[in-house]
């Protein structure tokens, strides 16, 4: 397999999981993207991340299309057609991309099986990781140092990539510089789980490498997993994205939203105000705007600047 990237263009992507209707959140960092892009005169993608089969749903990627349409936030490649070379755009028709970058990772004796439950996981975390991420303790890491034997014939458990004890530096446009110790952040990663899904780290990376994906812009809650993304980038020898994260938004009561606020959600918004009144407060909550005001996406391009993007770490919406 052979890919080429052409990077000259800016590019950016929205890539929502099919998993349910978007809420406003989900739409904040569509906007945010799609403006930067646009802005720049670069190109944006819809990529639909539908790698988890029992959450994924067909007819939810055709209602984030049908959403996105009718907001007016356009895409220039991607989709569930598939518009553009550098498909197929949803996760689970890249199977064999996922294989080959795989591959390259296990022949370098950098992955290996783990057979772990999650209580075992949980039994052996490091006891100061309170704060609900999981850091892998290294219980099945072999006791040798990498490159690891790989054994071809065994099928189950899930696999995991070897991380040094090493930190990883980025700047992100919205929160700064960041360092990130990979083993104290994550520990060794899952590349593929038990059930032989792709995990998101992987797909992530390669999506964007092979997508020409110059910028990265989605919620707070990922803004350290930019660093095991950063790493797999290394590992595969491309060049990392421009990182932007947003402030996750939260409703009246400081709550997450979450696909199960149907107040917040598109299935709801869609009933009571128009395109515009839904991107005007958008754009009044993300401070682009100084006062509320009905606008189009298109309308926000002159005002959009990153520096007006609030760096807290969530924003209401009333
Ligand atoms: N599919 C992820 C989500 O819907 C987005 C991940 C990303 O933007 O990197 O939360």
């Amino acid at each position: 397999m052979s890919f080429t990237v052409n990077t000259s263009i800016p590019t950016g992507r929205f890539a929502p999981s099919p998993s349910g209707r978007m809420h406003l959140g989900n739409i904040f960092t569509a906007l945010i993207s799609w403006l930067s892009v646009r802005k720049a005169g670069g190109r944006w993608i819809l990529r639909i991340e539908d790698l988890d089969p029992q959450r994924s749903k067909l007819e939810f990627a055709r209602q984030i299309e049908d959403d996105l349409h009718w907001l007016g936030l356009d895409w220039d490649e991607g989709g569930i057609d598939g518009l553009g070379d550098r498909g197929p755009y949803c996760q689970s028709l890249r199977n064999d991309i996922y294989q080959h970058f795989f591959d390259k990772l296990r022949s370098a004796g950098l992955t290996y099986k783990c057979h772990c439950t999650r209580a075992d996981i949980m039994a052996t975390q490091a006891p100061h990781e309170s704060d609900g991420r999981i850091v892998y303790s290294g219980r099945c890491r072999p006791a040798a140092a990498p490159p690891f034997p790989q054994c071809a014939s065994e099928q189950t458990g899930a696999t995991r990539l070897f991380v040094p004890d090493r930190d990883i530096d980025f700047v992100d446009r919205v929160y700064g510089p960041q360092s990130v110790n990979l083993t104290t952040h994550c520990g060794d990663f899952v590349l593929q789980r038990a059930d032989r899904a792709w995990a998101y780290q992987l797909a992530v990376v390669v999506d964007d490498a092979l997508m020409g994906v110059s910028e990265v812009i989605r919620g707070n809650d990922l803004l350290l997993s930019s660093a095991q993304q950063i790493y797999i980038y290394e590992l595969i020898g491309h060049t990392p994205p421009a990182y932007a994260h947003l402030p996750l938004v939260c409703n009246a009561a400081g709550q997450r939203l979450s696909k199960r606020d149907s107040s917040m959600s598109m299935a709801h918004l869609r009933l009571t105000l128009s395109p515009r009144e839904i991107i005007g407060r958008i754009a009044h909550m993300a401070h682009i705007i100084d006062k509320y005001e009905p606008c189009s996406p298109s309308d926000l391009i002159d005002s959009f600047d990153w520096s007006k993007i609030p760096q807290s770490k969530t924003i209401v919406i009333h």
